[in-house]
């Protein structure tokens, strides 16, 4: 049996080693896609000798407003603070060696300072994603590195696999709807719908966000309370999620729906919509509301936002190509030159956490890509059983939180609440 601690499959270091970068030239890095996680790389990459970035970025400015946590792991400096999650605490010991965490910690010493007082900024609430490009994004610019050369262009997987000279490396951070995930699978299926992507459909889900015009706090008792008398859709914010400014309280929630509810919305709407057309939700959305306000009386202010979203798990089966490698194909530029995916682009979580795992996979392949000396084949090794272990990771706590999550909902009704346990 293969241990997790050993890859599925091994590159073999012949092919890439004819295409280490030549002694004296910059590593280029061509990264696709200056969402949150392509900016953080870059703003990695930047501060290191020996490798020049060229971005590409489809979106003209950044828009995202949506209110986003980051994970306070991302600036943990000892093996407790990383482990500090009382979800997957124990996950990560089960499947990382300490030594292997220390080098993740040791890696965040090298952070510029520019760069960590951004993150630890962020760990310690919340902020609209655009912000966090934004930041991220005029950090790049301000540093005036000539390094980093910044392109718009709607990038084709063609184009991408084009401009690949070799010595290059190619970083998909395009997100969800990746680029290249399933051009990394060889052979005939490459580049067909899900030739390389694993996917669990968990739930659907609307996610509704609004505005109180009161502080608002939650627990999972007030989760419960709020909601009884939801027999059907019950709203479940985000604890973490709620956001203080002044005495207005950022409030997000998902309330789960069917895949045929799903079908039927638009992919974002107002609470008029709603009211029009899924009147036993605005019931409960109603009912919850109106018992946030018999705890603080307050109003909500303006009106609610709601956006359908599909929660999946997934992941890159391969999340580089070490596929091609192996496969004879030395005329494919996949097979010369390395590409990783990286963020929404190699593995996709619901509830909420994948910026902050999107982050630690770019640390990590950055410390990889700055070891000049360090074989390709290993270097794709390392990310593949790196990435692997971040999926193992994922999908215990997303498993183990909609589980939760079912169980909250059938709290009423007994016979469903132990349908749901398996004990033994
Ligand atoms: C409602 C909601 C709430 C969320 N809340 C949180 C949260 O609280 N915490 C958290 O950690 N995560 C949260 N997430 C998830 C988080 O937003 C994503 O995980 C994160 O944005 C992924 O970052 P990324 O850089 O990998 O991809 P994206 O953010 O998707 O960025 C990809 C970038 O690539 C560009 N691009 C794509 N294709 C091309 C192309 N062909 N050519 C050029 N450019 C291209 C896009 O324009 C985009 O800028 C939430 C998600 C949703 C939907």
């Amino acid at each position: 049996m293969t241990s997790i601690k050993e890859p599925l499959i091994k590159a073999k270091d012949n092919n890439f080693a004819a295409t280490e970068t030549l002694p004296g030239r910059d590593r280029c890095v061509h990264i696709v896609g200056a969402g949150p996680v392509g900016l953080l790389l870059t703003a990695l990459l930047q501060s290191m000798d020996g490798v020049s970035v060229r971005l590409y970025e489809k979106r003209p400015t950044y828009t995202r407003t949506r209110m986003v946590k980051l994970a306070s792991y991302l600036v943990a400096d000892s093996l407790e603070s990383y482990q500090a999650d009382h979800i997957d605490g124990e996950s990560i010991a089960a499947i990382f060696d300490d030594e292997e965490l220390e080098q993740g910690l040791t890696f965040r010493q090298s952070i510029p300072s520019d760069l960590m007082s951004l993150l630890r900024n962020w760990v310690q609430g919340f902020c609209p994603l655009n912000t966090i490009e934004q930041s991220l994004s005029s950090l790049i610019d301000e540093r005036g590195s000539k390094r980093v050369q910044r392109i718009a262009t709607v990038m084709k997987a063609e184009e991408a696999v084009a401009i690949l000279e070799p010595g290059d490396f190619l970083i998909d951070c395009s997100g969800s709807n990746s680029l290249l995930r399933d051009r990394l699978a060889e052979g005939s299926a490459t580049g067909q719908a899900n030739a390389n992507t694993l996917n669990i459909q968990l739930e659907y889900a609307v996610v509704i966000t609004f505005l109180y015009g009161q502080p608002y706090l939650c627990n999972e008792y007030c989760k419960y309370n709020k909601n009884v008398g939801n027999l059907k859709y019950k709203f479940i914010p985000a604890v973490d999620r709620i956001a203080y400014d002044g005495d207005i309280s950022h409030v997000t929630g998902i309330v789960n729906i069917s895949a045929a509810e799903y079908e039927a919305m638009p992919p974002k709407f107002d609470g008029e919509w709603l009211r029009s057309h899924f009147p036993e939700l605005t019931q409960s959305m109603d009912r919850f509301i109106d018992k946030i306000k018999e705890e603080t009386p307050g109003e909500i202010l303006g009106d609610l936002e709601v956006m359908r979203i599909p929660l999946n798990l997934y992941r890159a089966r391969n999340a580089t190509s070490r596929r091609w490698q192996g496969a004879g194909r030395n005329d494919h530029p996949f097979a010369r030159s390395p590409v990783f995916l990286a963020g929404d682009s190699a593995i996709g979580s619901p509830y909420f956490q994948s910026i902050s795992m999107g982050f630690e996979c770019a640390m990590f392949l950055a410390g990889l890509i700055v070891q000049r000396d360090l074989p390709l084949g290993e270097m794709l090794d390392r990310y593949e059983l790196y990435i692997y272990k971040q999926w193992l990771r994922v999908y215990m706590r997303s498993k183990m939180i909609k589980h939760n999550k079912d169980l909250f909902e059938s709290l009423d009704d007994t016979p469903a609440l132990l349908n749901l346990l398996h004990i033994y």
